[in-house]
């Protein structure tokens, strides 16, 4: 290595390494994939192989250009045999099937899950407001507590249920202005949110 006066070492080892007769000259700065987070070259295997492509050409279009421009796609199919190009597509197809089976599946999981909204009266005309189920919408409990706190300007926090799963207590019965919060800010289907009541009477545990 030749000693550099100049401090910055990144630009003069950008231009210490000439390019190369007939190589692939390749660019120094390192870009990751903001989607799958891999670097471009590698993206076409994995299972996001569109987003990807359609993020790198959105935030590196020279290099989304280099590596999927037809002249490139072609050089590089023309280096593998027939037997590898047919296995890489059969690969590449089958992780793009499972990868939409899994956004199906997650999308099929939204859909049958249900968040509750519990009124509670604690004493006489005393109420809290429980909110169960948020996580099936990857909603976080520690989160929406703060905003639903800062939302309806009250006391509000998670909580554990007799069942030892998380919920969220909100002071006061709020339970028609959450619903329409979580409607409109979170984007919850109203068919997937329930509106319960839970009396403070000892021994009603029928339906009312
Ligand atoms: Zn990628």
């Amino acid at each position: 290595m030749e000693a550099e006066s100049s401090a910055s070492g990144a630009a003069g080892a950008a231009a210490a390494s000439a390019p190369g007769e007939g190589s692939t000259v390749v660019p120094l700065e390192v870009v990751y994939c903001g989607v799958c987070s891999l670097p471009p070259e590698y993206c076409e295997f994995g299972a996001t192989v569109k987003k990807c492509t359609d993020w790198l050409a959105g935030n590196h279009p020279s290099l989304h250009q280099k590596l999927y421009s037809s002249e490139a796609l072609e050089s590089k199919m023309g280096t593998m045999t027939l037997e590898a190009q047919q296995k890489a597509e059969k690969d590449l197809a089958k992780k793009q099937q499972k990868e939409e089976l899994r956004q199906e599946r997650e999308a099929a999981k939204k859909k049958s899950s249900v968040i509750t909204i519990k009124r509670v009266e604690r004493t006489k005309r005393k109420y809290v407001t429980v909110v169960s189920g948020i996580e099936a919408f990857e909603l976080v409990y520690k989160t929406v507590a703060k905003e639903f706190g800062k939302k309806f300007a009250c006391g509000s926090s998670v909580t554990k249920s007799a069942a030892g799963t998380e919920e969220i207590t909100v002071q006061g019965d709020l339970s028609d202005e959450i619903l329409e919060e979580l409607v409109e800010k979170y984007g919850i289907e109203e068919d997937n949110i329930r509106q319960v009541e839970e009396s403070k009477k000892k021994g009603g545990s029928g339906a009312g």
